[in-house]
C-alpha cells in the first residue's frame, strides 16, 4: 500500500479498493516503525490524521469526489498549524504552537488531505543538508550515512522512503529542488506568488515560495493544484486564474524549445552528472524536443547577490523572535538587553545567527550601498538573462546540483562550501520563476536530479515536461533498499 502514489491512491479510494482511515494506519505504523532510522519527523499528528481520514472518508461516502480527498500528506515544520507545534527546526519555536493554520495548510485540508504530521527541516529554513535542525540530522533513505538535501530534508527523506507519498515544502534558493535530487523525488518550486506565502514561517520573503514534493510529476501537479491560488492575506500573492495542472501533462512535446546553458556545464559539476542530464536531454529529443545552446552570462555572480539578500531579509525577519512575545525565552533574564541577548543567543542555531549577522552587516548605514545595492543590482542582471533566454527557448534544462548528496558532517566546517552548491537552484529565486527538479540517473548509487526553468507561471508546461520524461524513464521509480 506505501508503495502507491497519490494518483493511484485517488483512484483506490475512488473505487473502494481501500478506506483512508485504512491507508493512515498502514502509514502512520509505517512510520513508527523506519522514521527513526531517518529522523524525518519533527511531530506525529496521528489524532488528527485519524479524524481527517475518517472525515474524508465520510465525505466520499457522501457523494463527494476529488484527487486530495483522504490522501496522507505531511507538512514541512514552517507552515503553521493551529494547535500543533509549529517550530521551523528552532530551538527558538520548540514550544510553539501556532494560533490558525497557514492558508496552505487551510487549503489542503480543505481539499481533504489527511495530515500525517510535521516534518523535520534546516533551522529557519536555512542550509541545503538538513543538518542545522535543532531536532537533529535527517538521514538519506538511499544511504543512511549521507544528507537528504535542504532546507525540505524532511518532507524529502519521508516521501523518497515511502513513509506517505507526498509533502509540503518551500524553496528560497533550492530547497525543493535539491532535496528532490538527492532522494530521486520530483519537486516543484512554483512561481513567486502561485502559492500563498500566509502562515508559512519567513526566512527570506522575497525568495521564499511554498510548493510540492512528491514521486512523480503527476503527484505534484494534483499537490500543486490544492496549494496554488490568490490569497487576499499574502500581499504578493498574485490574483491569476490557477489552471488545471493535470489536464496539461499529456500534451506533446514536438517543437519544445529547450535551452541549454553553456555555463552550466563548467569545472565545478561532477562529470557523472554532466553525462547524466545529456542522457536526459537525448532522452527529451527524442520525444519532439529541439535543443539549443543559450548563454546565462551573470549566472556567476548570482550566488554572491542571494548570500546577501537572502541573510538580510533574514536578519529583518527573524528580528521577531525576541524572547518577548513568542517563542523561547532565557532563564532569570537581569535586563531587557539580557533577555534579548541570551534568549537570540540560546534560541538560535550558529547558522542562522551566522546569516543574522551577515544580514545586518550588509544592511547597515555604510555598507548598504556596496552590499545589499548591489546585489539587488544583480539579481536584475540574472532576471534579465532569463527574459532574453525566454525569447528564445521554451524550457531551460541543467543539473540541479553541482554534486550527488555529501556524506553527512562533510561540510559542516565550510558553510562557504555549502554555498556553492547551490549555484543552480538559486538563479529561479532571484528571477521569481518556477523550476522543478526530477530524477535523471544515479552516481555511486546516489539520486541525480535534472533541473527545468520555465517562463513565470507556466508550472503546467514544467509538469507537462517532466510527466512524459517520466512515462519514457523510470529512474523515478526506483526504491531505496530497505524502504
Ligand atoms: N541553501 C539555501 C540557503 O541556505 C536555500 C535554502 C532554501 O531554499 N530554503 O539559503
Amino acid at each position: 500500500m506505501h508503495q502507491m502514489t497519490l494518483a493511484e491512491i485517488a483512484r483506490g479510494l475512488a473505487d473502494k479498493k481501500f478506506s483512508s482511515e485504512e491507508l493512515t494506519k498502514v502509514l502512520l505504523a509505517r512510520i513508527a516503525q523506519l522514521d527513526p532510522q531517518l529522523n524525518s519527523f519533527i511531530s506525529l499528528t496521528e489524532d488528527l490524521a485519524l479524524q481527517q481520514a475518517k472525515a474524508a472518508d465520510a465525505r466520499r461516502a457522501n457523494g463527494e469526489s476529488g484527487a486530495l480527498l483522504g490522501a496522507p500528506i505531511a507538512h514541512k515544520d514552517l507552515f503553521c498549524t493551529q494547535g500543533i507545534r509549529t517550530s521551523c527546526g528552532s530551538k527558538m519555536l520548540d514550544n510553539f504552537k501556532a494560533p490558525y493554520d497557514a492558508t496552505v495548510v487551510a487549503k489542503l485540508a480543505a481539499a481533504g488531505a489527511v495530515t500525517l504530521g510535521k516534518t523535520n527541516m534546516d533551522e529557519f529554513a536555512m542550509g541545503s543538508a538538513n543538518e542545522s535542525s535543532y531536532y537533529g540530522a535527517v538521514k538519506n533513505p538511499w544511504n543512511l550515512e549521507h544528507v537528504p538535501g535542504g532546507s525540505s530534508g524532511g518532507s524529502a527523506a519521508a516521501v523518497a522512503a515511502r513513509l506517505l507519498p507526498a509533502a509540503t515544502a518551500t524553496d528560497t534558493g533550492g530547497s525543493i529542488r535539491q532535496p528532490a535530487a538527492f532522494t530521486n523525488l520530483t519537486g516543484l518550486k512554483p512561481t513567486y506568488g502561485r502559492v500563498s506565502r500566509w502562515g508559512m514561517i519567513a526566512y527570506a520573503s522575497s525568495l521564499d515560495q511554498g510548493g510540492p514534493l512528491a514521486r512523480t510529476a503527476e503527484d505534484c501537479a494534483i499537490l500543486l493544484q490544492g496549494m496554488a491560488g490568490f490569497d487576499a492575506n499574502d500581499s504578493t500573492s498574485i490574483d491569476e486564474p490557477v489552471p488545471d495542472y493535470s489536464a496539461s501533462l499529456n500534451t506533446s512535446l514536438q517543437g519544445l524549445r529547450i535551452g541549454v546553458p553553456k555555463e552550466y556545464f563548467s569545472a565545478g559539476l561532477d562529470p557523472r552528472i554532466a553525462e547524466l542530464i545529456h542522457t536526459s536531454i537525448k532522452e527529451l529529443e527524442k520525444l519532439g524536443a529541439v535543443i539549443k545552446e543559450i548563454s546565462l552570462p551573470n549566472m556567476q555572480h548570482a550566488i554572491p547577490a542571494y548570500y546577501v539578500i537572502a541573510p538580510a531579509e533574514a536578519s529583518s525577519n527573524l528580528s521577531r523572535f525576541d524572547g518577548v512575545r513568542f517563542g523561547y525565552r532565557c532563564e532569570d533574564p537581569k535586563n531587557l538587553e539580557d533577555l534579548y541577548k541570551r534568549s537570540r543567543g540560546e534560541g538560535f542555531g550558529a547558522e542562522v545567527q551566522r546569516r543574522i549577522m551577515v544580514g545586518a552587516y550588509a544592511l547597515s548605514a555604510g555598507y548598504y550601498d556596496a552590499y545589499y545595492l548591489k546585489a539587488q543590482k544583480i539579481r536584475r542582471l540574472v532576471k534579465n538573462d532569463f527574459m532574453a533566454a525566454f525569447n528564445e527557448v521554451d524550457i531551460i534544462l541543467g543539473p540541479t546540483t553541482p554534486n550527488p548528496a555529501w556524506k553527512l558532517g562533510a561540510k559542516n566546517s565550510d558553510p562557504v562550501a555549502a554555498y556553492l552548491e547551490d549555484v543552480y537552484t538559486i538563479t529561479a529565486n532571484l528571477a521569481g520563476l518556477p523550476g522543478l527538479s526530477m530524477p535523471a540517473g544515479f552516481v555511486d548509487g546516489l539520486p541525480v536530479g535534472v533541473q527545468l526553468l520555465a517562463p513565470y507561471f507556466q508550472e503546467g508546461r514544467l509538469l507537462n515536461v517532466a510527466h512524459q520524461y517520466q512515462l519514457n524513464t523510470d529512474w523515478h521509480t526506483r526504491t531505496p533498499t530497505g524502504f
